[in-house]
């Protein structure tokens, strides 16, 4: 059931249930972090692997749980982007089930900017574990009929907060005696987090990377197959143009071909960002055959967008 009223979310969580919540990067498909038969109802919705650990959510009230474990570098990016569209790994507090975290010993910590969320948060006095809701490997949702086209029946509660305002996931960082270090491009962009840590290193996951839980190098995925290009106007010649989709920021005229998704008319990157996973599920519809993605500008979510259609046209 969708709604956007915070009691019945709040009954299904302290019962054990799945609630998928909208957040400002895209809605999560969450459970009581503490209750380890929750979280597992989590894995078996998405049909995600065990190795693959979970962000967990706290507002205001959850924080203080965790506050010995947050150390002073940690603890400045929380106080500058907290509430925001950044994750940031800690040491794995005792009281944190290990399947949240796929036995690392550590674990990702977020404060979701959503005043929906913040109040169900409020409301509640455990934290929540939550990763994209979609089944695993597809693209995420920012919309809560985009959770009911595909976990309707899996979970008990879709709480709508209308469509997410970042659109991509968070931005993913760790600070230890190696330097502070961006583990996942997203919502927070590379620019913003300079300003505050100039000496951040990125060290962005794949397959090949064994530090890499979950990161997968094919992930965001359209069942249709992808292609990422500089030049659209060059990719679709040649091209079956009554069954091409063509995704990009201030997209050239290109006629004849299908659909055409402008994710930005005067060249947004945020706005680009925000319009992404929406125009990722409209054009992987029916008659369909390729989907032909324009690499984003590599400034401000840039970077995030792109690392996002790698791994979406990864085969
Ligand atoms: P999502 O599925 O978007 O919620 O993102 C979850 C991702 O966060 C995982 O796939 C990992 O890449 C990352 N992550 C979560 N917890 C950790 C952790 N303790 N250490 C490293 N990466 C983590
Ligand atoms: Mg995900």
């Amino acid at each position: 059931m969708i709604g956007s009223d915070i009691s019945p979310a709040v009954d299904h969580l302290r019962a054990g249930e799945l609630v998928a919540i909208p957040t400002e990067t895209v809605y999560g498909l969450a459970a009581n972090a503490l209750n380890d038969e929750a979280v597992l109802q989590i894995f078996e919705a998405k049909n995600r692997p065990h190795f693959d650990p979970l962000i967990v959510h706290i507002g205001q009230r959850q924080l203080p749980m965790f506050e010995e474990y947050i150390h002073d570098e940690a603890r400045t990016l929380m106080n500058t982007f907290w509430p925001g569209p950044l994750t940031v790994i800690i040491d794995k507090p005792p009281f944190i089930p290990d399947i949240v975290c796929s036995g690392l010993t550590t674990v990702g910590l977020r404060m979701p900017d959503h005043p929906l969320t913040q109040e169900l948060l409020s409301e509640i006095d455990f934290p929540l574990a939550a990763p994209s809701a979609n089944p695993f490997t597809y693209v995420s949702p920012t919309t809560a009929q985009h959770v009911e086209d595909q976990l309707g029946d899996k979970v008990s509660y879709i709480l709508d907060g209308g469509p997410a305002k970042v659109g991509i996931e968070s931005t993913i960082m760790r600070s230890d005696q190696g330097g502070i270090k961006v583990l996942r491009l997203g919502g927070l962009s590379l620019d913003e987090l300079r300003k505050v840590e100039p000496n951040i290193e990125l060290e962005i996951n794949s397959n090949a990377n064994p530090r890499a839980p979950g990161q997968l190098d094919r992930h965001y995925a359209t069942q249709t197959p992808l292609l990422l290009v500089d030049d659209v106007e060059e990719a679709v010649k040649g091209s079956d143009l009554a069954k091409t989709a063509v995704i990009g920021m201030k997209l050239p005229e290109l006629k004849g071909v299908n659909l055409k998704l402008d994710l930005s008319e005067n060249g947004d990157v945020s706005e680009a960002a925000r319009n992404l996973f929406a125009a990722l599920r409209l054009a992987d519809s029916e008659g369909i055959e390729k989907i032909i993605c324009q690499k984003a500008p590599e400034t401000g979510l840039g970077p995030a967008i792109n690392d996002r259609l790698r791994r979406a046209a990864f085969r």
